[in-house]
């Protein structure tokens, strides 16, 4: 077959085939599993003890004064300089933190783009 037929059968091929790409964000689809996505720190488990912001080696935690914990610290994430490597949920001791499969992090402002905060 001549090089014009191959082209001509290929776009033919290509024009009625299902796209590789999805429509996002109107088409969900399943992350993988391990997928580490938006943080959750729930603050009934938090003592403040900084751990977090230690480990963090994108610099993504700042420790901010807190009435709501033992050693009144409390963590607040800077979700857009996060690279969700896992680290502060790893080193937790208490478990506070965790990195939830929710991958629909985009925004307007950097504002939008927030961790979840449980109380309980
Ligand atoms: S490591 Fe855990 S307990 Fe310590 S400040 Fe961070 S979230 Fe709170
Ligand atoms: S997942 Fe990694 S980069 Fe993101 S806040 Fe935790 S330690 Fe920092």
């Amino acid at each position: 077959m001549g090089l014009i037929p191959k082209i001509i059968k290929e776009v033919f091929r290509k024009s009625v085939e299902k796209p590789f790409t999805i429509h996002y964000p109107f088409v969900e689809i399943k992350p993988a599993e391990g997928y580490r996505g938006r943080i959750k720190w729930t603050v009934s488990k938090c003592t403040g003890c900084s751990m977090c912001a230690t480990v963090c080696p994108a610099n993504a935690i700042v420790m901010v004064p807190s009435e709501r914990t033992q050693l009144k610290k409390e963590p607040q994430f800077i979700h857009y300089k996060c690279i969700f490597c896992g680290l502060c949920a790893e080193h937790c001791p208490t478990k506070a933190i965790e990195l939830t499969p929710d991958y629909h992090l985009y925004g307007l402002k950097k504002e939008d783009v927030k961790i979840v905060t449980a109380e309980k």
